[in-house]
């Protein structure tokens, strides 16, 4: 079993922390991994080598082409060794490897996507009254610092460090201490790659520490945090300590509207893709199913036959498409919503903890579907994060959309109908950052992501993500010999 140091300055450093977390593998409990539990003294550390990076290293004089270089070889790293990094993302979160394969793969796009962008990076000139030129310069922000989730471990540090090193920033991310183990093997080809020391730094703990410290730390530009809505609150009233710049990727309780004349088959799979790919932990969750009342039984129906094929199993297995929720703590938590969702609404499917041998020892649950739910229950308002879904009866369109927008999240949404004026109508009236049409989940590293109302700010990916990590600078050069003539 490996002990993992943390990764500063361009190396593996040992912590001043000398406490650990164990890493496990959710799927048998079984502790795989050791990672530092570090604290302000190393999170202090990695914001000094990031800031020094950031001022006066070799990152300043390092051109856009060269970023954009550096960002292809680091694509290239993860493309070689794909294998390696997807096996232990499957074990270390408990997804199936297929999906774990999908991961790696956008991870990779991700970077490259980042790469072609470095040297695109355009400020403006403006036209002014006066004989002078007016320009705006867009600017690496400075020092990021980077607090991730454990649904997407690696992608979501990719998300967060490509567009930071596309932009000239240097960064200090910490990964969720459940799922610390991909980034910080990446890590290790970062030097090959020709990344300069200190413009990745990666840190491991947990949030009330080590991601506190980060958002505290005044030499730290601007915090990009993806995760619970509870922390981003938390996080923002933090960084409004020294006003930092911030961009917040939070959760949803996202509706996926079934009109009765979707491509039924169809739909039912969009409806069971939506709330169950990766365990139903995915910030976009299909998690409120709104079915309209003439297809509603048979949709139900259904999508509980379909359902019931659903392979629970060991993750590494290929033929698995449900795999181990990531924890202890959020396979408590989701136990606990299927008590909930028993006692305000009827179920269907599921309820409670997976049996069988193969699962016995991991943190499986059963897919669960609740119908005839109120969307005022605790279970059509908060978010889950598990493969729980609710199921909501409509009649008309207008219903659809009232109790579609009726929630604080505003993440994402999906619309099914062959109908397309309903389809652009329901686009328009959505108050979502994402909305799908007869699909829901897909996305890409070049369109933007992120949340309307409480489900976040700011924009991750696309040309939007790497605005979050620029500033504007204006820049008045006046043209004119003659005095100002004022005095
Ligand atoms: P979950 O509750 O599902 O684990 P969180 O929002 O708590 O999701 O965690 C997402 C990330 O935020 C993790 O990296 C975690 O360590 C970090 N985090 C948690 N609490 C804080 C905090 N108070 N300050 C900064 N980061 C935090
Ligand atoms: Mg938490």
């Amino acid at each position: 079993m490996k002990t993992y140091p943390l990764y500063i300055n361009g190396e593996f450093v040992a912590p001043e922390s000398s406490a650990t977390l164990d890493v496990i593998d959710p799927s048998t409990t079984d502790v795989i991994a050791r990672v530092p539990d570090a604290g302000a003294a190393d999170v202090a550390r990695a914001v000094r080598a990031a800031r020094m990076a950031f001022d006066e290293g070799a990152w300043k004089e390092t051109t856009a082409q060269e970023r954009g270089r550096i960002l292809f070889k680091i694509a290239e790293a993860v493309r070689a060794r794909a294998s390696e990094l997807a096996e232990l993302e499957c074990r270390n979160t408990g997804k199936p490897i297929v999906e774990a394969e999908f991961d790696v793969a956008d991870v990779a796009t991700c970077f490259e996507y980042y790469g072609g962008m470095a040297t695109k990076i355009h400020g403006d000139v403006i036209p002014v009254p006066d004989n002078a030129m007016s320009l705006a310069l867009r600017e690496p922000i400075g020092v990021a610092g980077q607090i991730i989730p454990w649904n997407y471990p690696l992608m979501m540090a990719a998300w967060k460090l490509a567009p930071a090193i596309c932009a000239g920033c240097t960064t200090v991310l910490k990964p969720a201490e459940q799922t610390p183990l991909t980034v910080l093997e990446l890590a290790s080809s970062f030097a090959d790659c020709g990344l300069p020391p200190g413009v990745i730094n990666i840190v491991t703990g947990v949030g009330e520490n080590a991601g506190a410290a980060i958002v505290d730390h005044p030499d730290v530009d601007k915090i990009a945090f993806t995760g619970s809505a509870e922390v981003g609150k938390a996080i923002m009233r933090g960084a409004a300590g020294t006003l930092k710049k911030i961009s917040l990727e939070l959760g949803g309780k996202s509706p996926n509207i079934f009109f009765a004349d979707a491509d039924f088959d169809v739909a039912v799979e969009g409806a069971l893709f939506g709330i169950f790919v990766n365990q139903g932990e995915v910030c976009s969750a299909g998690s409120r199913i709104l079915v309209q009342r003439p297809i509603y039984k048979k949709f139900l129906d259904a999508m509980v036959e379909k359902a019931r094929g659903i392979t629970l199993g060991p993750p590494l297995d290929r033929e698995t498409k449900m795999g181990a929720l990531v924890s202890r703590e959020q396979f408590d938590r989701v136990l606990e919503y299927q008590e909930i969702g028993k006692r305000e609404a009827k179920i269907a499917l599921g309820g409670g903890r997976a049996k069988g041998q193969a699962l016995e020892r991991g943190y499986f649950v059963e897919p669960t579907i609740f119908y005839d739910v109120d969307n005022s229950n605790r279970i059509a308002r908060e978010e889950i994060f598990g493969p729980v879904a609710s199921v909501i009866p409509f009649d008309t369109e207008e219903d659809a959309l009232r109790i579609a927008n009726d929630t604080y999240y505003g993440l994402a949404a999906a619309v099914w109908t062959r109908d397309i004026f309903r389809a652009m109508r329901t686009v328009k009236n959505l108050r979502a950052g994402i909305v799908w049409v007869n699909h829901m989940q897909p996305t890409y590293v070049e369109a933007p992501w992120g949340g309307y109302k409480q489900s976040g700010i700011g924009r991750e990916l696309g040309k939007w993500g790497v605005e979050e990590y620029l500033n504007v600078k204006q820049v008045y050069i006046n043209l004119s010999e003659q005095p100002i003539g004022w005095y």
